[in-house]
């Protein structure tokens, strides 16, 4: 071969690099983890073991339905899951980003609460004194949030716009439908902009279609890049995650099975 020919490759790979992403590999890196998790309430002088062995990843981006029976522990693992509440004593972890939530200091768990997770409840709980738009700022004014009271109520009022409030902003909850009240609650959720939201039967306390509005907006927000966890005890609800896990005697049942 002559050396023009050598200098005028017809085909030629350089420092080539090819890393694949094998499933296992993304599924290794969960944004949030329980492992293990174990709770028992003290009822007067009784023990009611509620999660034995409960563990759960959850992937950034993914919405995962926690399915059970009412009593099963559901509200129970997520309130461990959102740092509401603490696991038994040596009752397991919960990791964010792979860091133990419950081993960090209680300003430090107070701030992974306040700022990185977003709750969403069954019953709303909004404050009846306060406006939907005060109700909507009030986690961004508790502990070390650093948003300015300005930037709050600019960024309440286009989360309740986009929610279809915008005409409701002084209004006070109990003038509002139940699927008002709790898409307020989920723009609550939402001003800390939080990495994941928390959903404790949130279409519970709602009629079909108006619980439908609200599956709409959480599925809006997750194709917009949020992580879901939901947790319900209606099969169809269940459905509309990418994954669904079954919580049954104080264990998540990994597939789900459905009786
Ligand atoms: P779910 O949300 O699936 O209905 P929960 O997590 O609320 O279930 O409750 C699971 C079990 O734990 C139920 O039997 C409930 O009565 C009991 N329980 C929940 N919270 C407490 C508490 N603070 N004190 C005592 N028992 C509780
Ligand atoms: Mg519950």
């Amino acid at each position: 071969m002559s050396d023009v020919e050598r200098n005028n490759p017809i085909l030629e790979g350089r420092h080539l690099k090819k890393t694949y992403q094998l499933g296992h590999a993304k599924r290794n890196n969960p944004i949030l983890e329980g492992r293990h998790l174990k709770k028992t309430y003290q009822l007067g002088h009784a023990n009611v073991p509620v999660l034995l062995d409960a563990s759960l990843e959850v992937q950034q981006g993914e919405w995962v339905t926690i399915l059970g029976s009412s009593g099963s522990g559901k509200s129970t693992v997520l309130h461990l899951l959102g740092g509401l509440d603490r696991p038994d004593e040596n009752g397991g972890e919960v990791l964010f980003h792979g860091e133990s939530v419950w081993g960090r200091s209680n300003k430090n768990i107070n701030r992974y609460r306040n700022t990185e997770i977003g709750f969403v409840f069954q019953f709303y709980h909004l404050l009846p004194e306060l406006t939907i738009l005060e109700n909507t700022t009030l986690p961004s004014m508790v502990g070390n949030s650093t948003m300015s009271t300005s930037a709050a109520r600019e960024r309440a009022t286009t989360l309740l716009e986009q929610f279809g409030l915008g005409h409701r902003l002084l209004h006070r909850p109990r003038e509002l439908s139940g699927g008002e009240r709790q898409r307020a609650a989920i723009a609550r959720a939402l001003i800390n902009e939080p990495s994941i939201l928390l959903a404790d039967e949130p279409t519970g306390n709602l009629d079909e279609d108006t619980g439908n509005e609200i599956l709409d907006v959480l599925r809006q927000l997750h194709q917009d890049g949020l992580t879901v966890v939901l947790v319900t005890h209606n099969m169809d609800i269940a459905s509309r995650g990418d994954c669904i896990v079954h919580l049954r005697n104080g264990v998540i049942e990994h597939p789900a099975t459905v009786a």
